[in-house]
């Protein structure tokens, strides 16, 4: 996974994006798959704690975790799922001017 390291970064890669709304991507059909999330621990895609902020296609997610990491996911696979973490990045750079 990729970690951002600036506010410009985060600009550059969803400019690359088609952010949708969190809704779009219906992330309970998915149960509680496992995702790496840029704070180095593995989250449940489906845990309480785990806020969607954005979907982006083909199947992406912008996760939040409490440890105020975002980590973008994609999942890919059809009877058997998997996560892959393509990068994330701290709240704070989200504060860099
Ligand atoms: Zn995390």
């Amino acid at each position: 996974m990729e970690i951002l390291k600036s506010n410009r970064d985060i600009k550059d890669k969803f400019e690359l994006e088609s952010l949708m709304a969190a809704h779009l991507i219906r992330l309970r059909g998915y149960g509680s798959l496992p995702y790496d999330c840029a704070c180095n621990n593995t989250h449940k895609v489906n845990d309480k704690d785990i806020q969607c902020i954005a979907s982006a296609k083909p199947i992406k997610a912008l996760l939040r975790c409490p440890n105020n990491f975002y980590t973008m996911v994609r999942i890919e696979g059809f009877f058997k799922k998997k996560v892959i973490s393509e990068y994330g990045y701290h709240a704070k750079l989200l504060d860099e001017a």
